[in-house]
């Protein structure tokens, strides 16, 4: 089907009730027979890049965001935070210039003070989490991969808030949301003794063992991790959905019987639209 500028869709937008109340916009986009090619929002071999496109602005839309600002990392499962300013944005198309690329370079998260910057990252099993701090107005985005997590990247990100901004983690609230959970991701040693090695979990509360399996829980270790950076727990909202489990809504990496495509989580602060 097309999708006419202005026609703002029933689309199935996944939101944390913690960030409704505040003054941002925020969503996860999912998977919809509504949209061309499920709705996802990432480019690939074989899609059409006009599809993409349409389907990130028909997303926006239904979010309240401004396509044209998306701004969005290559993301490489590191700890590599971007500070972003009123001129970044790379756009939904992908075309508009952030500094000297597109995307900015090796960046897992972002973190902008600027009023109407959707910041963006992509998703298909791998833990995306949003930060608002509504003292400072402040709000990040990051993408938590099992080399993120044990990597802390949401510690390094909250840290990024405090020097660039002067938030105090006392002050944040945190979504983490739909991505792989422990009923699905069965790990190998090198995983757990990777985060055993970063020091967060000494009483390894996200590690679980039994009938010859390992799972490393990601959303468990993304929440000690944002505890561990100060961030009070009663203010951590975990969606505790699985996307592997619910690969009929979301787009999941390991569900190999569905068509491949990537989520899109977003966040910006409200203000500075047109
Ligand atoms: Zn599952």
């Amino acid at each position: 089907m097309r999708v006419r500028a202005g026609t703002p869709l029933q689309l199935p937008v996944f939101r944390f009730a913690r960030f409704d109340a505040a003054a941002v916009r925020h969503g996860m986009t999912g998977r919809t027979a509504s949209l061309p090619a499920d709705g996802t929002v990432g480019y690939r071999d074989g899609l059409d890049r006009a599809v993409v496109d349409a389907n990130r602005a028909a997303w926006s839309a239904a979010i309240g965001v401004d396509p044209s600002r998306w701004t969005c990392g290559r993301q490489v499962h590191g700890v590599g935070v971007a500070v972003i300013g009123p001129a970044a944005g790379c756009g939904a198309d992908g075309r508009r210039v952030h500094g000297a690329g597109e995307r900015v370079p090796a960046t897992d998260a972002l973190v902008t003070a600027e009023p109407g910057v959707p910041l963006v990252v992509f998703c298909a099993d791998c833990v995306p989490v949003l930060l608002h701090d509504p003292k400072r107005r402040v709000v990040a985005a990051i993408h938590a991969g099992w080399r993120g997590t044990v990597a802390d990247v949401v510690g390094t990100a909250v840290r990024a808030m405090q020097d660039h901004f002067g938030s105090d983690p006392r002050d944040l609230i945190a979504g983490l949301g739909p991505s792989i959970g422990p009923c699905c991701y069965e790990v190998g040693d090198e995983v757990i003794d990777a985060w055993n090695g970063a020091g967060i979990d000494p009483t390894g509360k996200a590690v679980r063992r039994g009938n010859g399996r390992t799972v490393f829980d990601l959303w468990q270790a993304n929440r000690l991790a944002l505890i561990a950076a100060g961030v009070p727990d009663d203010q951590i909202e975990v969606a505790a959905v699985c996307t592997r489990c619910h690969a009929d809504r979301f787009f999941s990496y390991r569900a190999r019987s569905t068509q491949p495509g990537s989520a899109a989580a977003v966040i910006a602060l409200e203000g500075g639209e047109g």
